[in-house]
């Protein structure tokens, strides 16, 4: 992966640090887009990682302009990682519909447009890897949270996944989505920080316990790599067996 560009949105933390910060570690440099990504890129550059950061928020800025300045400093790109994501957990009829919107619009909307934008220079190169960031709520109907609209983008995004990987497997681009079971990042910090909640999901898992968002990182560097040539459209699983319990 020597000399390979990654794009991460939402590599400033959590799932998508982690899965930043294993490319890295096998030669990939990155552009970490996030509202704040200094603190990261600084950890990342005292890890010896080559990575720059590009402050952006994405229900602001167009997210064609991340793989343009991607490419404008590295003069390439080659993986594009999606994980930047909000979640406004809410009953449906409480729920108005710019709140409905934003949800789908940065879950799904943005993972159109950056893999639009992102998938010319992979074409340029007969080579291509896109990752989107799924969940074990693209398979269920809130498990024990209400959170429809979520459930509504998370799984759309598998449909968007599965037709670009059939448009552009010509072009050596492998689109596949990951998706995390519950995972302790800063994202639902409510849900795990306190025992009893953190229990009431545990005790559904099989494995007992929550993830650690560096149990991602693995799974989301091998669909972004060489070896994942062949596994196109797919949605790999990580959830200590939730969905099977
Ligand atoms: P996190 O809160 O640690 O990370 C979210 C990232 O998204 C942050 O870097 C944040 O800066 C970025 N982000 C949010 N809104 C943004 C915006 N408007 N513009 C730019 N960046 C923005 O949470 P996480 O758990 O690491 O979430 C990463 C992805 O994993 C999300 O798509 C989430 O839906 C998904 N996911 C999380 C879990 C879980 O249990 N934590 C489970 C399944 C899927």
């Amino acid at each position: 992966m020597q000399g390979r560009v990654a794009l991460i949105t939402g590599g400033s933390r959590g799932i998508g640090y982690a899965i930043g910060e294993r490319l890295a570690k096998e030669g990939v440099r990155l552009a970490v887009v996030a509202r704040k990504p200094e603190e990261a890129v600084t950890r990342l550059r005292e890890k010896g990682f080559e990575a720059v950061g590009l402050p952006m928020d994405l229900e602001q800025a167009d997210p064609a302009e991340a793989v343009a300045a991607t490419v404008e400093v590295f003069g390439r790109l080659d993986i594009l990682v999606h994980a930047a994501g909000l979640n406004i957990r809410k009953p449906a009829l409480e729920m108005s519909y710019e709140e409905w919107r934003r949800i789908q619009y940065l879950h799904v909307d943005v993972a159109f447009l950056l893999a639009k934008a992102a998938a010319p220079h992979m074409r340029e190169l007969g080579w291509g890897r896109i990752l989107f960031i799924a969940s074990i709520q693209s398979f269920i109907g809130g498990g024990p949270l209400t959170i429809t609209a979520y459930n509504t983008a998370k799984t759309a995004l598998l449909g968007l996944m599965r037709g670009l990987a059939k448009e552009w497997a010509p072009w050596g681009i492998r689109v596949n989505a990951l998706a995390p079971g519950f995972t302790k990042t800063e994202f639902n910090v409510p849900l795990w920080s306190n025992p009893e909640s953190y229990q009431l999901f545990a005790s559904r898992i099989p494995v007992g316990r929550w993830a650690e968002p560096e149990e991602m990182a693995g799974a989301g560097a091998f669909l972004c790599s060489e070896e994942a040539g062949y596994i196109t459209g797919q949605v790999l699983v990580v959830d200590g067996g939730y969905l099977i319990y």
